[in-house]
């Protein structure tokens, strides 16, 4: 199964704890926002899901594996973590080239992702000159590469235009129709308003919420906004007692 499973997952960082026994589950078909205020833990976790950072306890899986196990990752799991990190000197389709050679994945999947991510009229200009938009676009290219049953995004929506917003739900929305799992960060629940269909909310690295915004708006005529404040309000309300 194309799952991520979060078991009791912890994280410290000197004297910050930034994942404090998380567990939870990503199902496929849908978009899961993950949702929670800046140093909530999001990052924290999604880079224990990918291996990048080992917890100290619990563990985090993908279909009932680690990460770091799996046998062809690109082609399991695409993530879209630092738009930032990129090699600044290297042209678009250089970097998604080398990206696909050096995980043996065939070469004309790097023309077929830069169309698919609007990029296919810049590919041989130079990551360095890319606006925070095109390297967002870039960023998913490398992520879909392997064309991967399972998406993480991290804050996919920071500093980008309107359209570009409205391209990425587009997009997210359309790879949980195909039936992947998409796990979506971002510290705003309105970012998430009309894509997500099930939201894991944490708060100081705890778990608040994990429930379908259907049954988070309960028929109600409010705002995913309004819920979600209401939520994290009682949570920060229950932690203080
Ligand atoms: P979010 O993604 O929800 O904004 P993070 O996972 O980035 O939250 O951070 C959770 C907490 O862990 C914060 O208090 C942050 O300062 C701390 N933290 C994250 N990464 C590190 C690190 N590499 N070293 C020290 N502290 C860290």
């Amino acid at each position: 199964m194309d799952t991520i499973e979060c078991r009791g997952l912890r994280k410290r960082y000197g004297s910050t704890t930034a994942v404090d026994g998380l567990t939870f589950t990503v199902a496929p078909g849908r978009v899961t926002g993950f949702v929670g205020p800046n140093g909530a833990g999001k990052s924290t976790t999604m880079r224990m899901i990918l291996g990048l950072d080992a917890p100290d306890d619990g563990a985090a899986l993908i279909g009932d594996r680690p990460y770091r196990s799996l046998r062809d990752p690109l082609r399991r799991v695409g993530a879209l973590l630092d738009a930032g990190a990129l090699h600044p000197g290297r042209r678009a389709r250089d970097h998604l080239r080398w990206l696909a050679q050096s995980n043996g994945l065939p070469r004309h999947r790097v023309d077929e992702v830069l169309d698919l991510v609007g990029l296919a009229g810049v590919a041989k200009r130079r990551a360095g000159g890319f606006s925070l938009g095109m390297r967002q676009r870039l960023g998913i290219a490398a992520a879909l590469l392997g064309d991967p049953p399972v998406l993480l995004f991290d804050e996919p929506v920071n500093g980008l235009d309107p359209e570009g917003v409205r391209w990425i739900r587009g997009l997210l929305r359309g790879f949980a129709a195909e039936g992947r799992t998409v796990l979506v960060s971002s510290h705003l629940m309105a970012e998430l308003a009309d894509t997500a269909d099930h939201l894991v909310v944490i708060g100081r690295g705890r778990l608040i919420a994990d429930t379908s915004v259907r049954d988070l708006l309960g028929g109600r005529r409010v705002s995913l906004e309004e819920a979600y404040f209401e939520l994290t309000a009682a949570a920060t309300e229950y932690h203080a007692r």
